[in-house]
């Protein structure tokens, strides 16, 4: 046992790793899941042998209860509501690390350095369990999903965490004064949803990132209080990636962590989302498939529209179509197009669109000038000039996809409303922009339609 615990922990460790490694690219990212999958396994095996005694009939009841709510949980849930499925999961995963914190609190009163591990972890637990319900809620709308602000607010958020912080430290140097837990659990508790009350629901995915983060710092810190190595190593693991990720978005964004979390971004969204009376020119789907067919270079831009439409198989049909013309078509993604990251790459994958025609913001740019079509598809703030252009725009400095460069710009979406920022879109008005009003899915699938027509003409 002493040869293979360490054996089985380092070989899950290396699993997580791995998952890691894999999961930043669509081709192998389905390795990667396998790879954490039995990272996963090994971890719970090499935990189990490490007891003498394991009742082992609690630990099936409880096997079974979670793959009754997670095994319909992956399935039912569309690909639309991964950002709040993800945000749930936080919620289980925090609340479990509080309440082991606080089980091992209460069965022998710890010495401080245990402690103050514990402290952490369950001040982490419970304030990640209730700011992922809260996301969860302003995903799923079951919440108001503007931000919620009043005066001193911040002030008053920062006292509830204070008294929890405080309360912790009086817990880490009198374990024994066991009334203060409560109050502690409680207040940490109370901040998680103080948190997220601010906060808007589009700005959700960067805050779960974020909570993701301290989910797994509060799991390295239980790997501290119970001395298991592996729940230090993946909690670290779990804690920095999810940070990164979050700074990933937020420069995206061209926004800082504070904007994220204390500036109420979406606030006006309803209330200002200002769209103006200009002329615009609009098109029908048959003159976009003469357009298509005649191009030879085309750069589609997925975004949030082609998300809600599911648009992505018909996309993939049309692609196809017009490579079988010989017309060279590929998919510029914006890294924060859709309402989580890697939304697009996700979506197009699952329409088996060959992971070599996805091509990233920074490599794609440059080609927009020498493309014959720009297909935007549901995108809109991810080609918005305004925030190259307009200083004042809510968008400003966020890099863009230059959409605005190619030669004819075509525009699928319903209505002239704007998208997640709430603002108006000067490519929408420019001389080589052709707007197709209607549904993603349905405009793209008259445009194959033709095309197929087309071909059996000729
Ligand atoms: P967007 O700016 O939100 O625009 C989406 C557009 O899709 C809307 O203008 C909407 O116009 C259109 N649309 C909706 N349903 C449609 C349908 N069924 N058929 C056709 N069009 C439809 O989306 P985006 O350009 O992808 O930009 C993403 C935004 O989300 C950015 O501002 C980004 O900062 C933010 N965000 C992203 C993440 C992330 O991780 N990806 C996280 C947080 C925030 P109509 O209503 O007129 O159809």
């Amino acid at each position: 046992m002493e040869i293979l615990l360490p054996l089985l922990y380092l070989l899950a460790a290396a699993g997580f790793i791995l998952a890691l490694k894999w999961m930043s690219s669509p081709a192998t990212a389905r390795r990667g899941v396998l790879a954490g999958e039995l990272g996963m396994l090994l971890a719970v095996v090499g935990t189990l042998l490490r007891f003498e005694v394991v009742e082992y009939q609690w630990i099936l009841i409880a096997f079974f209860i979670g793959a009754a709510i997670g095994t319909p949980l992956a399935y039912l849930m569309p690909m639309t509501a991964v950002p709040q499925r993800t945000a749930i999961s936080h919620a289980f995963g925090a609340l479990a690390s509080a309440l082991i914190g606080t089980a091992e609190f209460y069965r022998h009163t710890p010495e401080q350095i245990t402690m103050a591990a514990l402290a952490l972890e369950i001040m982490l637990g419970f304030l990640t369990f209730t700011a992922s319900l809260m996301a969860f809620g302003k995903l799923q709308e079951i919440l108001p999903t503007r931000p919620m602000t009043y005066r001193g607010q911040n002030i008053v958020n920062l006292l509830v965490f204070a008294a929890a912080a405080v309360l912790g430290i009086l817990l880490i140097v009198s374990p024994e004064q066991r009334w203060m837990f409560p109050f502690f659990a409680g207040l940490s508790l109370l901040f998680g949803v103080l948190l997220i009350v601010p906060i808007g629901g589009a700005d959700m995915p960067t805050v779960i990132a974020l909570l993701n983060s301290y989910a797994g710092l509060s799991a390295s810190a239980m790997g501290f209080a119970l001395d298991n190595k592996l729940l230090i190593v993946a909690g670290a693991l779990d804690g920095s990636s999810g940070f990164i990720l979050a700074v990933i978005m937020c420069k995206a964004m061209n926004r800082s962590f504070s904007n994220v979390l204390f500036g109420a971004f979406g606030q006006l969204q309803t209330s200002t989302a200002k769209t103006t009376e200009r002329p615009v020119r609009s098109a029908v789907a048959e003159e976009a498939a003469y357009l298509l067919e005649s191009a030879r270079n085309v750069i589609v831009i997925p975004g949030y529209g082609m998300a809600v439409a599911q648009a992505q198989h018909k996309l993939r049909e049309l692609a196809d179509a017009l490579g079988k013309r010989g017309v060279n078509v590929r998919f510029a993604i914006h890294p924060v197009a859709g309402r989580m990251p890697g939304h697009m790459n996700v979506l197009l994958a699952e329409a088996d669109v060959p992971y070599d025609k996805l091509v990233e913001m920074d490599e794609i740019n440059p080609e927009f000038p020498m493309a014959d079509v720009a297909l935007v598809i549901g995108a809109n703030d991810v080609v918005n000039p305004a925030a190259k252009n307009d200083p004042t725009s809510p968008i400003a400095g966020m890099p863009i996809l230059n959409a605005y460069q190619a030669r004819t710009v075509m525009v699928i979406k319903r209505s002239m409303n704007p998208g997640f920022a709430g603002i108006d879109n000067d490519l929408y008005y420019m001389e080589n922009t052709l707007m197709l009003f209607g549904d993603a899915k349905v405009f793209v699938g008259e445009i194959v339609k033709h095309l197929s027509a087309s071909a059996k003409a000729a």
